[in-house]
């Protein structure tokens, strides 16, 4: 099918042109007609399927020029909203509409500038708020309002900030919800915000003549050595590894460093000046490593990565979908290595059910142990890459003060790592 098919607007068409997009993935095919025919729509499909342009080129054509804000994308971070942003421009090059980015880490200032000219907003809803609050956006003209990656914005505690802002637009807008999944929490915000809406569904699935994906096993001691391991053995064009808190992605990231492998990190604690330099660098390859906690990267297209580490296992299936699609995207070929540690197993099985993934194990052999330098204080000699002793090795027992973990599958430090986000 061509995009010409969706009888869509002409210069809206003719921008489409322009950046290459003839034919429209299945989640666009699928629901562009019924969001031009005025249905609210339920969209889900896995990252990367081009849910962006699914609501965002019915959106552009509703949208008129200087007839102030038409439109308002709720996205769940910073990095998402000025992705969207530029995807919404390109759309509507032609119309030449004007898209207003709002998200908190910034002044207020250059953003009530963008407000007073836009017909189309994307932001994340804290800051949304606060504009709102202060009399800066106007929101009674709305004629389309979209959630975008519904789920994760609800994990994030926007849900009543979302309400609120819902609150100052017309009864009769249009109400788009796109998620990667459709997890039970979102039915109260389904219900909320859409009315006999269009429920549209794709399957998530990997295409795995494109992605391989392989999992191998390592204490917890020796993960780190075997990342070492993984990475020089791989020689890696983009990389990306995972890790569950901002913690342990920037003790990585640190570590790499040490072994002469050039990693940046990138997760929520850093300032939005600092977290798009390192997109930057990354997409422009001059970093080759990026150390990510999962909200960091969520949505975000980053082409030619051509793998993925899991340093952990997420415990949603979601997040494990979302991090292997990094890769294998726009026909290139990709590779997603797990690595389990005792922890991650009962997360690990029980995606690898919902997916049916097909994942073979990776034998390692002769894993050379490397120290770690954890940034505590009472590191040890083995923190400065000084005489070891014990890190990874079978004697040490593992934990400082040489006492031995119990049974127990909890890290014994767990309690020290920060949540996620
Ligand atoms: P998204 O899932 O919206 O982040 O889109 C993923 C990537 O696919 C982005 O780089 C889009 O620009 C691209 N894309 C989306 N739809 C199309 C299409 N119909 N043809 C070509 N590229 C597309």
């Amino acid at each position: 099918m061509k995009f010409e098919e969706l009888n869509i607007e002409s210069c809206v068409l003719s921008s489409l042109k322009n950046i290459g997009f003839e034919e429209p993935t299945q989640i666009q095919a699928e629901t562009i007609p019924l969001i031009k025919d005025g249905h609210d729509v339920i969209g889900q499909s896995q990252t990367g399927s081009g849910k962006t342009a699914a609501f965002g080129i019915p959106l552009v054509e509703k949208t008129e020029k200087g007839s102030g804000i038409q439109a308002l994308v709720l996205s769940p971070t910073r990095e998402l909203s000025i992705q969207t942003a530029k995807e919404l421009e390109k759309f509507s090059s032609k119309k030449g509409l004007f898209v207003q980015t709002i998200y908190g880490g910034v002044g207020f200032e250059p953003q009530l500038r963008g407000l007073k000219k836009a017909e189309i907003i994307v932001g994340t809803p804290g800051r949304v708020l606060d504009h709102i609050r202060r009399g800066n956006m106007d929101l009674k003209n709305i004629k389309v309002f979209v959630l975008d990656e519904a789920d994760k914005m609800i994990d994030m505690g926007f849900a009543e900030d979302i309400d609120d802002i819902e609150k100052g637009m017309p009864e009769d807008k249009q109400n788009l919800l796109f998620c990667a999944t459709m997890p039970e929490r979102l039915d109260r915000m389904k219900r909320r915000f859409t009315k006999n809406a269009k429920d549209i569904r794709t399957k998530i699935k990997v295409d795995e003549s494109m992605l391989k994906q392989f999992y191998c096993n390592a204490d917890r001691k020796s993960k780190f050595s075997l990342l070492v391991h993984l990475v020089k053995q791989e020689n890696p064009e983009l990389a990306m590894i995972f890790c569950n808190s901002r913690r342990e992605t920037d003790m990585i990231a640190k570590n790499l460093k040490n072994q002469n492998i050039d990693a940046v990190a990138i997760h929520g604690g850093l300032t939005q000046a600092r977290r798009e330099r390192v997109l930057n660098d990354f997409h422009e390859g001059k970093v080759k490593v990026v150390v990510a906690t999962d909200v960091a990267s969520r949505g975000l297209d980053i082409k030619n990565v051509s793998h993925i580490f899991n340093y952990n296992i997420p415990k949603d299936a979601e997040s494990f979908a979302n991090r292997i699609g990094r890769t294998a995207r726009a026909g290139e070929e990709g590779k997603a290595i797990s690595m389990l540690s005792r922890e991650d197993h009962d997360s690990f099985r029980r995606i690898v059910n919902e997916f049916s993934y097909d994942i073979k194990k990776l034998e390692i052999e002769n894993l050379k142990m490397l120290p770690f330098d954890t940034g505590r204080r009472n590191d040890g000699p083995r923190g400065r890459g000084g005489p070891r002793r014990g890190f990874g090795s079978r004697s040490s027992g593992g934990s400082r003060g040489g006492r031995r973990r119990s049974g127990s599958s909890v890290p014994r430090d767990s309690s020290k790592f920060k949540p996620k986000w």
